[in-house]
């Protein structure tokens, strides 16, 4: 944590730097409902082989496959094994035992006979048509997993995939990283909350709620410390409170204005940066440091296309490596553009986008029209960063451009 801050520092070496220094947060012991969203701190082994039985997996008969030396046969049905219940009798030669999918093999069979393919005869015998082979439609007690087998593994998010798998292999508690607290804070003398009955020059507070649902959907748990205004002592108050946070995410009085206090109030309360402003459109203001107490702290800019940006990129690269993600440049489609884009300025782009799938798979990118700083409504159906490098050439609709998928379009 000794480097200087990075002077206008490069996206790219942003997450290099984020990759070397944040370290997952504390492991917490949870119970498998407990843990969705949450990144598995060990390896998920089985507690018990699966299935725990051998299993029939279709209704019908289990058999004795010696029983079909000439291929159809006529046996004589014993009894009904259904789940969840042992088997009612053995079977032995001549002999067959009506089954459900899921119940017990009988011991002495080894194969099971669907349904489909048998006939009640007239003495009520079981006429079984084909002859089977051994092994047939049941699977081997143990035959998916063994004991320890890996279910899932360290530093995956457990979904619903991953919690039916720690479930079904007898887990009943599971290592998880810690959610990290997120505290959240808007700033600025003209922010009030929305709704509030806005006069004169003041602007509703739409970064704070939009930030809280950052953080949520980033797996972290927000903390709401609500907004101040451009005044020292209030200020310094509050940072000082959202630094016992794992984050904290301030926005606005980032930037160089006489009322843009927050760095330097960081900066008496302990924070050191790494970050001091970014070279990227938007999101120049954006600092990224750390406090004594080991909290990271993100300067986000006012501006809420900026805001929201600068989260996505980095905030959300830090929550990733504190819940026990790798930490990295988050991964890029290649897209067809659906419109045109100007040439690109001196700074790499990141402009919202929503992206689709075309019927002919391809994916498709249409740049959202963001009317530059300010606008608070340019992320507002957006689903992805449309990426363009710094002083790229115009780009005509149908040219192929980078983006970052943020959500999956249905
Ligand atoms: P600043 O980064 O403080 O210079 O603010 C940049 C712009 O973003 C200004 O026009 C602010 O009014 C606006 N802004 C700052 N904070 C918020 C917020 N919480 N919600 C909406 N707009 C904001
Ligand atoms: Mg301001």
């Amino acid at each position: 944590m000794n480097d200087p801050p990075l002077a206008a520092a490069a996206v790219d070496q942003v997450w290099d730097m984020l990759a070397q220094h944040v370290r997952p947060a504390e492991r917490i012991t949870v119970a498998p409902h407990d843990s969705l969203g949450r990144v598995l701190a060990c390896d998920a082994r089985a507690a018990f082989e699966f299935p725990p039985f051998d299993r029939a997996m279709m209704d019908g008969y289990a058999v004795r496959c010696d029983d079909f030396a000439g291929g159809e046969t006529l046996l004589t049905n014993v009894g009904l094994a259904r789940a969840g219940f042992e088997a009612p009798a053995d079977i032995s030669a001549g002999q067959c035992l009506q089954i459900n999918t899921g119940a017990p093999m009988p011991p002495g069979a080894d194969a099971v006979v669907m349904v489909e393919k048998t006939e009640t005869a007239d003495d009520g015998r079981i006429r079984l048509s084909d002859a089977p082979r051994r092994g047939q439609h049941f699977e081997k007690r143990g035959g998916i997993v063994a004991k320890d087998d890996l279910l899932v593994r360290a530093s995956t998010r457990i979904g619903a995939g991953a919690v039916a798998a720690v479930i079904a292999g007898g887990l009943d508690h599971l290592s998880v990283f810690k959610t990290p607290r997120v505290g959240v804070l808007s700033t600025g003398d003209e922010i009030i909350a929305g709704g509030a009955g806005r006069a004169g020059a003041q602007i509703y507070d739409s970064n704070s709620v939009m930030l809280a649902e950052l953080v949520r959907s980033s797996h972290g748990e927000p903390i709401q410390l609500g907004r101040c205004g451009d005044d020292r002592d209030g200020l310094r108050a509050v940072i000082e409170k959202g630094l016992a946070c794992d984050v904290l995410c301030v926005t606005g009085g980032m930037s160089k204005g006489s009322h843009d206090l927050v760095p330097g109030l960081a900066e008496e309360l302990g924070v050191k940066w790494l970050v001091r402003s970014l070279h990227m459109k938007p999101g120049k203001p954006m600092h990224i440091g750390r406090a004594p107490g080991g909290c990271w702290m993100l300067g986000l800019p006012g501006n809420p296309v900026s805001c929201a940006v600068c989260f996505l990129l980095f905030a959300r690269a830090i929550l990733d490596g504190l819940q026990g993600l790798a930490v990295r440049k988050p991964a890029h489609l290649r897209a067809t553009l659906a419109a045109d884009m100007p040439a690109n300025g001196s700074r790499p782009l990141y402009q919202p986008g929503e992206w689709h799938v075309a019927q002919d798979g391809t994916v498709v990118v249409s740049p959202m029209n963001w009317r530059g700083s300010g606008d608070p409504f340019g992320m507002a159906t957006a689903n992805a960063l449309v990426c363009r490098p710094a002083d790229a050439p115009a780009a005509p609709a149908g040219d192929s451009v980078r983006i970052i998928p943020l959500d999956v379009p249905r």
